[in-house]
């Protein structure tokens, strides 16, 4: 069953260049409101357990450190079928295949330092959002 939630951050890269307002302003731009936000620092460890999905993918080393080298703003966002228009609303995972107007085209760098992430289903829209933001911080 769809659920109006997704799970999002912006990435390292994104912060450190100070783009978090122009990002966070094409998502609610694109219908989405904040319900949950957060700047704070991964540890490596963190960084591991968050994508622990990837371990046996090439880049996961390469992709632990890089979100960990400098903050991450986490975001719980809501819309009607939040997971499905917000990875529309992002692009592709790699920038040179993503369409103009989407969050990458705009802000990523490469296929690793994409600007933002977004959760890829309801089930892991809710594990991830509960992985920064306790019940008592999502409104
Ligand atoms: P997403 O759902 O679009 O974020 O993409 P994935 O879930 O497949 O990958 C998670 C993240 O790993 C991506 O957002 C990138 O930051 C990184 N990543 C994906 N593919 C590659 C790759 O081929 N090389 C490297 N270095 N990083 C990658
Ligand atoms: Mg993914």
């Amino acid at each position: 069953m769809a659920t109006n939630r997704t799970f999002t951050m912006i990435k390292p890269d994104a912060v450190q260049d100070n783009h978090i307002g122009a990002i966070t302003q094409m998502m609610e731009e694109g219908g989405f409101r904040v319900v949950a936000m957060k700047k704070t620092l991964l540890t490596k460890e963190r960084a591991g357990d968050f994508y622990a999905v990837h371990k046996e993918r090439p880049f996961y080393n390469d992709l632990v450190s890089y979100m960990s080298k400098g903050p991450i703003v986490a975001m719980i966002l809501e819309k009607d079928n939040a997971v499905e228009d917000f990875r529309k609303l992002i692009g592709a995972t790699n920038p040179a295949q993503a369409e103009e107007g989407t969050i990458r085209k705009r802000f990523a760098k490469s296929i690793e330092s994409n600007a933002v992430h977004g959760s890829d289903s309801d089930e892991n829209a809710k594990i991830e959002g509960d992985f920064f933001f306790k019940a008592d911080e999502q409104f």
